[in-house]
């Protein structure tokens, strides 16, 4: 589990896509920032994430 204060309320977590390289690569490095407490590390992933979602798994 993510620790809650690290975290904004209403941030969008976004969920990494299975099988998919970038997704499984960027999840692994928001854990780990947030194992870390490193809030800005985790909300760096987060936005890389969207972003990446957006541009290669957009339906
Ligand atoms: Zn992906």
């Amino acid at each position: 589990m993510l620790t809650p204060h690290l975290r904004h309320p209403d941030e969008d977590q976004p969920t990494a896509v299975k099988g998919c390289a970038t997704c499984t690569h960027l999840d692994r490095f928001r854990q780990r920032a947030s194992a870390a407490g490193d809030g800005s590390a985790v909300s760096d992933a987060n936005v890389r994430m969207r972003r990446h979602q957006k541009a290669e798994h957009s339906s």
